[in-house]
């Protein structure tokens, strides 16, 4: 299945796209308003029997699939050209655990909302495309055998990032947080209709330019030893969010930098999973 969150007529649902349109009920939203208290709620109810209403796509405006109760967990990195192009090519920066920062959840926007260039706190404005990973199980020391059992589903994020705060602050969090840092959606396609999430094409465009493309398969540390490395004394909750880490072909990996500026137009496609489209104004 595939999760939208979606505006109509000043109300907010979410509910089931297909290709028709989005199945939804607001019946049941009354009952689970964000489609994440459907996921913290989702085992032992037959949502089905519930849904009995249609709306056309172009009466639904899709929004971010959730706001994150907690911070969205990144993982630095995660690509081994990527750690390359950041570190001018230093095989001894690739890492040998998984870099773990977080990122506020008030940066989140959904899709087709403007990135703030913010001009006033920083001069170079990055993209990093990235397949996130929505958890729907409770959890702690999880085993990579058993972690992808702890998966809800897939969608996209853009771990939009200041890298001139990201270096002046050392930690991340500033730099990675401003508001709508976060673009996230569209949609989340659940984990049985992913047939390999460890092979699907990721690629980022800038008006048209495509700047990243690589292959999830690329992932140093893939997403069930993610799992098992957060979950290792700390609980995993149902709605908890992965970004997953980011190719190589940031703004900052060319020579000159590329750096975003009001206008541009980013988008990121991930195979099966969909297209998340932002301008940055
Ligand atoms: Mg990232």
């Amino acid at each position: 299945m595939r999760f939208v969150t979606f505006k109509h007529n000043r109300q907010t649902y979410w509910g089931i796209e297909e290709e028709e349109g989005i199945y939804y009920s607001a019946k049941l939203v009354s009952v689970f308003p964000t489609l994440l208290s459907m996921i913290e709620n989702s085992s032992g109810i037959d949502f089905f029997k519930e849904i009995n209403q249609f709306i056309q796509h172009s009466e639904a405006k899709i929004l971010a699939p959730f706001i994150p109760r907690k911070n969205i967990m990144c993982i630095g990195k995660n690509y081994r050209d990527h750690a390359l192009e950041m570190t001018g090519n230093d095989e001894g920066q690739v890492p040998k655990s998984p870099v773990i920062f977080t990122k506020s959840p008030s940066a989140v926007i959904g899709p087709n909302e403007a990135i703030d260039a913010h001009e006033m706190e920083t001069g170079q404005l990055d993209y990093e495309g990235e397949l996130a990973v929505i958890i729907g199980k409770r959890g702690k020391n999880i085993s990579r055998e058993d972690a992808l059992d702890y998966v809800f589903g897939y969608t996209i994020f853009n771990d939009v990032t200041a890298r001139d705060l990201q270096k002046k602050h050392q930690q991340f969090f500033r730099g990675k947080s401003l508001d709508t840092f976060g673009p996230f959606g569209p949609s989340v396609l659940t984990k049985d209709e992913v047939k390999d999430p460890q092979s699907l094409s990721i690629q980022t465009f800038v008006n048209g330019e495509l700047r990243q493309s690589s292959n999830t398969a690329h992932m140093i540390f893939p997403i069930d030893q993610l799992i098992e490395t957060l979950s290792d004394g700390m609980t995993l909750e149902p709605g908890d969010v992965i970004a997953t880490g980011t190719p190589s072909g940031v703004g900052k990996g060319f020579n000159p930098p590329k750096f975003l500026k009001s206008g541009d137009r980013v988008r990121i496609e991930i195979d099966e999973i969909g297209v998340l489209e932002n301008d940055v104004v």
